[in-house]
């Protein structure tokens, strides 16, 4: 997966084309990612004693991680991400477009 929780990603294509939020969440088993404010879906909850009639809640539904692009937090432009290692030898992602490692370290 190119995406991690807590990118800023933006969206590339859908009903929410062209939108940016923060990945709450990754489902590498899926190839999916849950986006803040992203694919946002009517969800009916059952009634309970608290909400005895029910209710509809908007709640984000996870989107395809390859229906978004990590943004630079360096450059701040939506951009592939490349590996490289650091001298301990861990592997980060880094930015194709400046070259900046995108995850912290
Ligand atoms: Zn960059």
């Amino acid at each position: 997966m190119h995406v991690k929780k807590g990118d800023k990603v933006i969206v590339l294509s859908g009903k929410d084309k062209g939108k940016e939020g923060k990945v709450l969440k990754v489902f590498p088993k899926d190839n999916k990612v849950l986006v803040e404010g992203i694919n946002i879906v009517k969800k009916h909850l059952r009634p309970t004693q608290k909400t005895p009639q029910g209710g509809i809640v908007p709640q984000e539904a996870p989107i395809y991680a390859c229906k978004v692009m990590v943004i630079c937090p360096a450059c701040a432009k939506p951009t592939r991400v490349g590996h490289a290692f650091l001298e301990d030898g861990r592997k980060v992602r880094v930015c194709k477009k400046c070259g900046e490692v995108i995850d912290n370290i």
